[in-house]
């Protein structure tokens, strides 16, 4: 190519992209200029009829928002809010215009109320029927947020300085900013493979799960819910193939027979030792028919040895079993380490449990409640 010909391209591609640039900042200043003016909207004719009738002279054209708009219109309008109707943001929900008025009645101001519709529909609902709560903003991205607990949140955060506010909001669910087994709470679904039964949560003393079958390889008659025992035995299969001796020991136990072993543990330890390692009646994983406790008959005083609890730990998940109870999770499962205590989920559930690599507690409370 000739060099002139070359200096005409690269001047020509100049003079482009500089005309470009003006035509950018024209249109740039245009939207800067006359941008406010043409979003400028006027109320409503509705709502220009319920402000003459009313004689609403404090209403001035010019403090225009959606929102009084639409309160007006929908006869909702109430003088002394009319200030923070301006500055609440609309919102084209079910109820919205009614909800405002009634957390406006209960004190909330207008930035408050924006940050209560962030929050989740259980949470409104909630805040209808609660005094004024105080400042809850740095809680709106956390997702198990409960406003009922904002009170304790604050308080177990005081004392917990160390812990990132996400834990806090976590173990305050979970309620372990109260001691082990205070205010249990009962649970209504035990049938549900997601269940979560520990110290706070227990089921019935009669609560017998459905489907109960005998494990394939019990020599007790040790019983799990199918699906659980349809997927101990290809856990088991794997276990084999891969050279493994597991085998189970105890799975379904009913109340009152976790009722006779804890209460000789606590006879042998005391109280405050048994509840370490074993269940208080109506609060145990066995009782629920998903959980077993594995044994592995080639080894010689303990119930597996480290090369079980690896396998185990690296794939029990692919099987629909999670390991419960761990080093890490002592303080807040309540109970020590136990290798060979496996609790059924599903693969599905178990894989992100597993991945997630927080106690079922936790993941429950982030993933499973709702809040
Ligand atoms: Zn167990």
């Amino acid at each position: 190519m000739k060099r002139k010909t070359k200096r005409r391209i690269i001047r020509f591609t100049i003079l482009l992209l500089g005309l470009l640039i003006i035509a950018f900042l024209i249109i740039f200043l245009i939207k800067l200029i006359f941008g406010n003016n043409t979003s400028q909207k006027y109320y409503s004719e509705e709502a220009i009829k319920v402000i003459k009738e009313n004689n609403l002279t404090q209403v001035y054209k010019d403090d225009y928002s959606k929102t009084l708009d639409e309160i007006l219109k929908n006869n909702l309008y109430q003088d002394a809010y009319l200030e923070e109707y301006l500055k609440i943001d609309y919102l084209d929900e079910t109820d919205f215009l009614t909800k405002i008025n009634q957390y406006l009645e209960i004190g909330y101001k207008a930035e408050e109320v924006n940050n209560i519709f962030k929050l989740s529909n259980i949470n409104q609902d909630k805040l209808l029927n609660l005094d004024k709560q105080s400042d809850f903003t740095k809680y709106l991205e956390i997702k198990n947020f409960n406003i009922e607990n904002l009170a304790r949140y604050e308080e177990y955060q005081a004392k917990n300085q160390d812990k990132s506010i996400d834990k806090v909001v976590t173990y305050v669910n979970l309620n372990l900013d109260k001691e082990f087994y205070t205010d249990p709470i009962r649970i209504e679904n035990p049938d549900e493979i997601t269940t979560l039964i520990n110290k706070y949560h227990y089921v019935d003393k009669d609560f017998v799960p459905k489907n109960l079958v005998t494990l394939f390889d019990s020599k007790n008659g040790a019983k799990m819910v199918k699906v659980a025992a349809d997927a101990y035995q290809k856990f088991i299969e794997a276990a084999t193939k891969d050279g493994l001796t597991l085998e189970s020991t105890t799975a379904y136990r009913s109340y009152s027979f976790q009722n006779t072993l804890y209460t000789n543990y606590v006879a042998e330890d005391g109280r405050e030792k048994a509840d370490t390692y074993s269940a208080r009646p109506g609060t145990s994983e066995h009782q629920l028919g998903l959980a077993v406790d594995l044994n592995d008959p080639n080894v010689i005083g303990q119930r597996l040895d480290d090369k079980d609890f690896e396998w185990v730990k690296n794939n029990c998940y692919k099987y629909g079993f999670i390991l419960r109870y761990l080093e890490e999770f002592v303080p807040i499962t309540g109970y020590m380490e136990e290798p060979w205590h496996i609790r059924y989920l599903g693969v599905d559930l178990a894989t992100k449990v597993h991945d997630s690599g927080l106690t079922y507690d936790e993941y429950y409370d982030l993933y499973i409640a709702e809040y």
